[in-house]
């Protein structure tokens, strides 16, 4: 990890984190009622901190909702394009049947440059999640979900799937606090050791 201490505001990297569902829209519902949006939330939430407490405030993290508000999916890359952010991330729980876990990255294919790179912060954030973190490893997969198809023509996009609120460990790694520190923190070094090698 590289900090620079001292970095204006303006040479500061932009980081668009998309909290993933809101409101009626609680995204996948999973063991014990928990609900992927306040995950997600949650996580967010964290990495803001995180790069104060941790990155010395290295990044420009913005986030596309703050609370459980009401934001569409085209809204959500149109803030990408309106900050001229240099990466997008989009947060996500899975569900599926109850044997299901593990963290896999999506991509979306439609932009050679960014898609590569895309690919690069997949496996970055992977690495932190699975190797340093412990979740099973799904892999970077390519899918056509609206909130990439729309952002990556402007910057990298990615769409993380942090684990499965439907399998019992994960769900109930998702409800201790210390653990969202934990995700959120494998997020955010994932994207700045992005960030880093890239420079
Ligand atoms: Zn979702």
């Amino acid at each position: 990890m590289c900090i620079t201490f001292g970095q204006n505001e303006g040479t500061k990297k932009r980081i668009v984190i998309d909290v993933g569902h809101r409101g009626i829209d609680s995204g996948a519902i999973g063991i014990n009622n928990i609900q992927e949006k306040d995950v997600v939330l949650n996580i967010a939430k964290t990495m803001l901190r995180l790069n104060k407490s941790v990155l010395n405030s290295n990044l420009n993290l913005y986030l596309t909702r703050y609370t459980d508000t009401l934001i569409s999916l085209s809204d959500r890359s149109r803030l990408a394009k309106a900050l001229d952010a240099d990466v997008f991330v989009s947060l996500h729980c899975n569900a599926s049947n109850r044997k299901s876990r593990g963290m896999e990255v999506y991509v979306h294919r439609s932009n050679y440059v960014n898609t590569k790179a895309s690919i690069a912060l997949s496996l970055s954030v992977l690495n932190e999640g699975t190797q340093k973190l412990g979740f099973k490893e799904r892999g970077v997969k390519l899918a056509n979900f609206q909130v990439l198809r729309e952002t990556i023509a402007f910057c990298p996009a990615v769409l993380v799937e942090v684990g499965f609120v439907t399998h019992v460990d994960e769900a109930r790694y998702f409800y201790k606090l210390e653990n969202i520190r934990a995700i959120a923190l494998a997020v955010l070094l994932g994207i700045d050791n992005y960030l880093n090698n890239e420079l």
